[in-house]
């Protein structure tokens, strides 16, 4: 039986994953199946078991099912248990094991494509969902100096803060205490918040002086935010283009014990407007 690996999600048609990977497998001569799988989330256990016994071999998990794949998971990694979620997915004998690239995939854009130093810096993370849970340990582990997380719904971001574990180096504070945070030196905005053409309302003040933002969305979803960050003079600004072609190479690495070359993968991809449109 030859080897499959797919992409899975709800809805997923019209996933950058496929491609990304089909790019990877060239650089090594490699043929690869990887096809987007929809799984509405009642389904996904079946899906994926009848995937197993298809021969395959691994998968990259998006929207709305990286929780439920945690679930699925008969042994799951520090990085994923740590982000209450799995976006990765290998097969192990007769059993998945999940991990979690996101956060490791953010810091490898921002640290090696971009050759920005996070050491230190003051970070405002908007949003405490799965994106924000994936990447919140990596920041951490990459030396933010402090962490403040603001969610809509606040009892979330509290959850995510008393996971990491670190109460002097991470804060919470609500949506409402914004003008009052003073300036970062990095932005995240890993809400979904511009999905659908909607913003958010943040005061510049958080604008610090060697500020940088980062959208964890991309194409229309990644305007609204990053169209904010320019109008509050922060000159580095970045999508998350770059965050998911990371992510993907780690999962490839994972899969098929090579790390591709992302930077012409990257390009690729950025000059496509259709690249810009949906995860
Ligand atoms: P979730 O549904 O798990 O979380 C959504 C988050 O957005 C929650 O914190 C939610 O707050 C917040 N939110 C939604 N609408 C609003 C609003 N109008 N105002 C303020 N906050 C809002 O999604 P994910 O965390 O998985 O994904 C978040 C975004 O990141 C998505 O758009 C996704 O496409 C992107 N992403 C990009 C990746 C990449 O590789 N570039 C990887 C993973 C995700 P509340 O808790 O109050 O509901």
């Amino acid at each position: 039986m030859s080897h499959r690996y797919a992409v899975f999600g709800h809805p997923v048609a019209h996933s950058l994953s496929p491609r990304i990977h089909a790019a990877f497998a060239a650089q090594f001569g490699m043929a690869l199946e990887f096809v987007a799988m929809d799984a509405p989330p009642d389904q996904f256990g079946q899906v994926l078991a009848r995937f197993a016994a298809t021969g395959g071999r691994g998968a990259s998990v998006t929207l709305p099912l990286k929780e439920l794949a945690l679930d699925l998971c008969a042994e799951v990694s520090a990085r994923a248990r740590r982000a209450g979620a799995v976006n990765t997915l290998l097969r192990h004998g007769d059993a998945w094991q999940g991990d979690n690239t996101d956060g490791i995939g953010l810091v490898h854009d921002l640290a090696e494509r971009r050759r920005l130093d996070l050491r230190g810096r003051r970070v405002l993370l908007l949003g405490a969902g799965g994106a924000a849970r994936g990447v919140a340990p990596a920041l951490l582990d990459a030396g933010v100096g402090e962490l403040w997380i603001v969610n809509r719904t606040p009892e979330k971001a509290d959850t995510l803060a008393d996971a990491l574990g670190e109460p002097g180096r991470v804060h919470t504070r609500y949506w409402s205490d914004l003008a009052q945070l003073g300036g970062f030196d990095m932005l995240v905005n890993a809400t979904s918040a511009g999905r659908g053409g909607g913003g958010l309302d943040l005061p510049f003040s958080l604008a610090g002086n060697r500020a940088l933002a980062v959208d964890l969305n991309y194409g229309e979803a990644a305007v609204s935010f990053l169209a904010w960050a320019g109008a509050a003079g922060i000159q580095h600004r970045f999508d998350g283009l770059g965050m998911l072609v990371e992510q993907a190479a780690e999962a490839f690495a994972l899969w098929h014990g090579k790390r591709p070359d992302t930077d012409e993968v990257y390009e690729a991809l950025s000059s496509r407007a259709d690249a810009l449109q949906t995860a």
